[in-house]
C-alpha cells in the first residue's frame, strides 16, 4: 500500500467510525419508558405522627420471617449475652427498623426544632426497582398483580449489585453467614398468600403502619392531607376497611409532599411525616427511576452496535479496495 493510500484508508475509516458514533453520543441519555405500578398492586402507608416508637413491628417481623436476633456489640453483656434484638439499622438479619430523629432538646413529638420523630425503614416496592434493573441472573423479580418485590434466594450469585443498586439502601448482604444471601423485607409475601396481612401492620397498636391498596392508600393520604391539623380523625388500623377499632386521634401538622409517591419513579410504600422527610433520614432521590436510566442507555448502546460493526465494515471495505489496487496485474482478482 503506498503511502498516499494508507492515508486514504485511515481517512476512509475514520469517517466511516464518526458516521456510525455520532448517533451513539445523541441518544445515549434517553431513558426508556419508566415502569409503571400495577392498577392492583398492594400498599403500605407509614405515618410518622402515629408512631410511638413501640418497635412490635420489629418484632414481629423477625417472628414473620424467621430471622434471627441482631446483637450489637455494645448491648453484649452478661445479662444480655444473645438475649434480646437490638439492631440499629437494617442488616442481613433485620428487614425492618425504626430509628429515631432527635433535635436540640427532644422535647416535642413531630417537630424539627426541639423534636423527635420515629421513622421505619424497609423496602418501598418500587415501580420500577433498580435492584431488579442491576440484577444479573434475575434474582429480584416484581409480582405482575401485587407489584410485591421478591428476591429468590436459588438463583442469586451473591454480587450484592441489588445492594448498591437500590437507591434506597435497602437490601443488605449477611457477610457472617458462609452462604450469605440478600436480605429485604419481601411485604410478607408468605402471609397475604395465606389472606393475612403483613406482621408489621398487624401488631402496629396507633395504625402507623397500615396496610391496604395502593389505591386505598392513596385516598387515605388524601383524606389525611385535606383534613385541617387538629381536626378529630378515626385513624384505620391494621388493614384499610379492617372492622378493628380505628385509633382516634387528631389530624397532625404533616410536612408537604408524600415520601414515595414520586421518589425514583415512585413506589408502594408511603410516608407522611410532621419532620422533613430528609431529617427522618429517608434519602433524596430524584423523580426518575434510575433503572430507566441505566436501562435507556444501556439500549441505546447496544442498539448502536451497529455503530463499530458498520465501522469495521467500512475498514474492511477499504482494505480490500487497497489491496486489489495494489495487486501486480498478473495475479487472479477476486
Ligand atoms: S426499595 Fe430498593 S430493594 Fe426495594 S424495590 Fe426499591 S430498589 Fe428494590
Ligand atoms: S411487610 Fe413483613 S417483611 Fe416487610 S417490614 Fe413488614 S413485617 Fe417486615
Ligand atoms: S408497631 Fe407501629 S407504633 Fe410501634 S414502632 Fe412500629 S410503626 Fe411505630
Amino acid at each position: 500500500m503506498s503511502q498516499v493510500d494508507r492515508r486514504d484508508f485511515l481517512k476512509g475509516a475514520g469517517l466511516a467510525t464518526a458516521a456510525t458514533a455520532v448517533p451513539i453520543e445523541a441518544d445515549a441519555a434517553i431513558p426508556r419508558p419508566a415502569k409503571q405500578i400495577p392498577p392492583e398492586a398492594v400498599g403500605m402507608l407509614y405515618d410518622s405522627t402515629l408512631c410511638i416508637g413501640c418497635k412490635a413491628c420489629m418484632a414481629a417481623c423477625k417472628v414473620a420471617n424467621d430471622m434471627p436476633p441482631d446483637v450489637i456489640p455494645e448491648s453484649l453483656s452478661g445479662w444480655n449475652e444473645h438475649t434480646w434484638d437490638t439492631p440499629e439499622d437494617l442488616s442481613g438479619r433485620t428487614l425492618n427498623v425504626i430509628k429515631i430523629y432527635r433535635n436540640g432538646t427532644a422535647e416535642f413529638k413531630d417537630q424539627e426544632i426541639n423534636g423527635f420523630a420515629f421513622v421505619k425503614r424497609h423496602c418501598l416496592h418500587c415501580a420500577d426497582p433498580s435492584c431488579i434493573s442491576v440484577c444479573p441472573v434475575g434474582a429480584m423479580t416484581k409480582d405482575a398483580t401485587t407489584g410485591i418485590v421478591s428476591y429468590n434466594p436459588d438463583v442469586c450469585i451473591g454480587c450484592r449489585y441489588c445492594v448498591y443498586g437500590c437507591p434506597f439502601g435497602i437490601p443488605q448482604f449477611d457477610f457472617s453467614d458462609p452462604f450469605g444471601k440478600i436480605a429485604k423485607c419481601q411485604f410478607c409475601v408468605h402471609l397475604q398468600k395465606e389472606g393475612k396481612i403483613p406482621a408489621c401492620c398487624d401488631v402496629c397498636p396507633t395504625g402507623a403502619s397500615l396496610f391496604g391498596s395502593v389505591k386505598e392508600i392513596e385516598q387515605e393520604i388524601g383524606r389525611r392531607l385535606a383534613a385541617a391539623p387538629g381536626a378529630p380523625y378515626e385513624f384505620p388500623r391494621g388493614k384499610i376497611g379492617d372492622d378493628r377499632p380505628p385509633n382516634a386521634a387528631t389530624i397532625p401538622h404533616y410536612v408537604k409532599g408524600v415520601y414515595g409517591e414520586h421518589e425514583a419513579g415512585g413506589a408502594q410504600v408511603r410516608y407522611l411525616a410532621g419532620v422533613p422527610f430528609a431529617d427522618l433520614g429517608l434519602p433524596t432521590v430524584g423523580r426518575q427511576s434510575p433503572a430507566s436510566i441505566a436501562e435507556g442507555m444501556q439500549h441505546t448502546l447496544y442498539h448502536w452496535l451497529l455503530a463499530p460493526i458498520a465501522a469495521f465494515a467500512g475498514f474492511a471495505f477499504l482494505a480490500r479496495r487497497n489491496i486489489a489496487r495494489n495487486r501486480p496485474d498478473d495475479e487472479p482478482k477476486s
